[in-house]
């Protein structure tokens, strides 16, 4: 008898260890790790989902051991790497093994979506109506590629089927007699003499479905039914692209990667040095040798520019993962990369996971990208299981940044990672920006504009010369929302202590965190004064006022009111590069990746927000989005300019960012965190402690700080526990602790009792999170 090893989706402690299910004989012969079953558990009838991570034999009969109810796949969507990376990252998670499991499906395959199994014919049935003996034979058939899986998801749209048309016999065809009346069928049949046997859709062919029935009836013709990739149209509308001859520094950071292929590379380039390039190149190296590439993006669906690179020296060879895609384009992405007909894996964090064999390379690109770190669970960082997943495959992992972040340049500097520089711009016509400096407080005697003259002046300079200007307003820790003029009364979240966010296009209140929405009160609720006001997004005013000042320049906004449809991202990238607009205006999502050759002008319009947040990395996150905005001017032949607002020129973030020195950041910084003992010279975690009532949470959050001074030495740091920034939200107070530490050999040990408080009957209402170097502290 056979007995699985399975983990089950059932979100408890003690179900982290696999628990023994007996397999039945009608399973016994198809059961692997990786496949995923249906189970009962607990006391209940209710079936639950779970994961088999073994598959034993056992030769005496075992009682009372629960037996296997279904087998939901006919072959592992889990790789033994899969499994093995689960077990890994558990360690540094602090999450369920099965939310580590799920976090490597494709949504489609996490919920309840009965398959279509599909033969060669073109005949198919549901998996869910086979009996036992006909899923036994199916699953052999899909092993051997006779028949392929389709997930049916709700709606029509995870499927996308052309019907092509053939014919199987040329000679059968050339000898059957049509009567000379019938004229169409005539010239359908001269029609596939002259196709000489080639596929051809039928959505493209000129004759009625009456003429083709009478063909096929008489098995003139074949009728196939071919699954189109839904990004398919996408990539064909993307013209390719050819390398280019590498310069020398491109050269030796080429060389150097693909001679040492199990290492870590950091390419420390500066904007437009070419490093896109360079990964492009060293990919198309490692699929030569017949292996496979995973290139790692910050939030892809906001630069399909860089995507679309890919597809153009790639093409049919991408797969492309972001969280704008639907759960059947997802799943569509993810079975080519499973079938091995995709070798390159463009995507978003996600994407770590893709479950390509014998890969060659993975590419983080803008490493120092807070997105690289999930912030729910499983609280992974990709550049963690990159590292993993380059260990097990004996791949090179190359992390991409003009201005990387502490923790990998530290690492970088001690040797643990190769430093591979690129110093110059790689066009050689383009010269890095030249950066102003202005102070806002000399500048502007009147707060209500957000445009110094310097900056205004520019503006027109640049659009009477035909020019474009991307403009960015930093909107970080900052948002839009309600207030009363008379007794300052904000409108805040009923379950949370946050102020709500004004939404433009629906004309809503909306809580970020618990997802509340109420209409905008006409009054205030306070005191019934009719003076509300909006404190709106800064980007929609600062439209109306550019509007107001230069009525000639055409304006594109890019922000999360006018990006909340499926492409937007991509109509208005794609508007501003055929020059259909001279200014761009944007939050953050404009800095990144962009590549306008005709932009000569930059301009931030607040630089401060973001740099008095309280977190310890607000002058690097500042830092680095100005350096990655000013990248974007002056790319090609014409000099670039950039024009840096601020009332606080004084602060180093932005001197430096003016002098365009990552290397004099590095060590000023560095300096400040081993004075407060900060990463990259200490490892952080945090400890998130959450209840409905504020006495316990306060009561049990002490309980825990004792619990990790008794567990660990005294040279870690425990902080806290305070009261989170925002204290409440969903109705739930959280407190908060923050370990600081170098070497602790008990920390793990320390956490898991920690987690195992949960567990405990009388703390069935507390939450405990466990964030391993947590990114954002606000
Ligand atoms: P980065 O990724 O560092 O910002 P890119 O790879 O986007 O830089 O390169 C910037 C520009 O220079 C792009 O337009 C790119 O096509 C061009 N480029 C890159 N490498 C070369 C090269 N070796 N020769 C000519 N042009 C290059
Ligand atoms: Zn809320
Ligand atoms: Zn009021």
């Amino acid at each position: 008898m056979k007995i699985a090893k399975v983990i089950v989706d059932v979100p408890l402690m003690q179900t982290d260890k696999a628990f023994s299910y007996a397999v039945g004989q009608e399973f016994s012969e198809l059961i692997e790790p990786g496949m995923r079953v249906h189970l009962p558990f607990g006391t209940g009838n209710r079936l639950v989902q779970g994961i088999v991570v073994e598959v034993l034999e056992q030769s005496e009969q075992l009682e009372n051991l629960k037996t296997i109810a279904e087998l939901l796949d006919p072959e592992p969507v889990l790789t033994p790497e899969q499994l093995w990376l689960a077990d890994e990252m558990r360690h540094s998670v602090f999450s369920y093994k099965i939310s580590c499991l799920k976090a490597m499906l494709p949504n489609l395959l996490n919920s309840n979506y009965d398959k279509l199994l599909r033969a060669s014919d073109g005949s198919s049935s549901k998996w869910s109506e086979l009996t036992e003996a006909q899923k036994i034979a199916s699953a052999k058939a899909v092993r051997a590629g006779e028949i392929s899986i389709e997930y049916l998801a709700k709606s029509k749209e995870n499927r996308k089927i052309e019907k092509y048309l053939s014919v199987p016999d040329l000679d059968k065809l050339a000898q059957f007699e049509i009567e000379k009346r019938a004229k169409k069928r005539l010239e359908l049949k001269y029609f596939l003499l002259r196709l000489n046997q080639e596929k051809i859709a039928l959505k493209t062919l000129d004759f009625s479905t009456q003429i083709i029935k009478f063909f096929v009836e008489h098995d003139l013709v074949k009728i196939e039914e071919v699954e189109i990739s839904r990004t398919k149209e996408k990539f064909a509308a993307i013209q390719s692209d050819q390398a280019k001859q590498l310069n020398a520094e491109q050269t030796q950071a080429f060389e150097k990667i693909i001679h040492n292929p199990e290492r870590t590379f950091l390419l420390e380039g500066i904007t437009g040095s070419g490093k896109t390039e360079v990964y492009l190149q060293t990919i198309d190296h490692f699929l030569k040798k017949g292996q496979t590439a995973i290139m790692l993006v910050p939030e892809i669906s906001l630069t399909p520019q860089i995507t679309n690179r890919f597809i153009a020296r790639f093409g049919d060879k991408v797969a492309i993962m972001h969280s704008g895609l639907s759960d059947g384009e997802k799943y569509d992405e993810w079975r080519k990369i499973k079938s091995g007909q995709a070798q390159v894996v463009v995507g978003a964090r996600s994407a770590i996971f893709a479950p390509v064999e014998n890969l060659g390379i993975i590419i983080i690109d803008e490493e120092h990208e807070s997105s690289y770190k999930q912030d729910s669970s499983p609280r992974y960082h990709a550049r963690d299981i990159a590292l993993l997943r380059a260990k097990w495959h004996g791949a090179a992992l190359l992390l991409g940044s003009a201005t990387p972040s502490l923790e990998s340049r530290a690492r970088a500097m001690r040797g643990v990672y190769d430093l591979l520089l690129l110093t110059k711009r790689a066009n050689e016509a383009a010269i890095l920006p030249e950066i102003q400096v202005v102070d806002m407080r000399q500048e502007i005697s009147d707060q209500s504009t957000n445009f110094s003259q310097t900056l205004l002046q520019k503006i027109k300079e640049k659009i009477e010369k035909n020019e474009q200007i991307i403009l960015m307003l930093n909107r970080r820790g900052y948002s839009s929302f309600v207030m009363c003029r008379e007794c300052g009364f904000v409108v805040d979240c009923p379950n949370c202590d946050i102020s709500l966010t004004l939404h433009m296009d629906t004309r809503t209140l909306n809580c970020h965190y618990c997802g509340h929405v109420q209409g905008i009160p006409q009054t205030c609720p306070n005191c019934q004064s009719r003076k509300i006001r909006y404190y709106g997004s800064g980007t929609q005013k600062v439209e109306e006022e550019l509007h107001k000042i230069l009525p000639e320049a055409r304006v594109l906004r890019m922000d999360v009111d006018t990006t909340r449809t499926k492409n937007a991202h991509e109509k208005i990238l794609d508007k501003f590069g055929k020059h259909e607009a001279d200014i761009l205006l944007g939050t953050q999502m404009i800095a990144k990746g962009l590549d306008f050759p005709n932009v000569t002008l930059v301009g931030v319009i607040n630089a401060d927000t973001g740099l008095n947040l309280p977190d310890f990395r607000a002058s690097e996150r500042a830092f680095e989005l100005l350096m990655q905005v000013a990248g974007r001017a002056g790319r090609a032949d014409k000099k670039g300019e950039v024009i840096i607002q601020t009332f606080n020129p004084n602060h180093y973030a932005i001197q430096l960012t003016k002098a365009q020195d990552y290397e004099k950041f590095y060590e000023k910084e560095m300096a400040f965190r081993k004075e407060l003992s900060y990463p990259p010279y200490y490892f952080t975690v945090q400890v998130l402690i959450s209840h409905q009532n504020e006495e316990i949470v306060i009561q049990k959050a002490y309980e825990i700080a004792q619990l990790l001074r008794q567990n660990l030495t005294t040279k870690a740091k425990i902080l806290g526990p305070t009261a989170r920034p925002i204290a409440r939200t969903h109705n739930l107070f959280h407190y908060q602790i923050l370990v600081k530490y170098r070497f602790e050999e008990q920390l793990e040990n320390a956490l898991n009792q920690v987690l195992e408080l949960t567990q405990q009957r009388e703390n069935k209402n507390l939450r405990v999170l466990i964030d391993s170097e947590p990114q954002n502290f606000v």
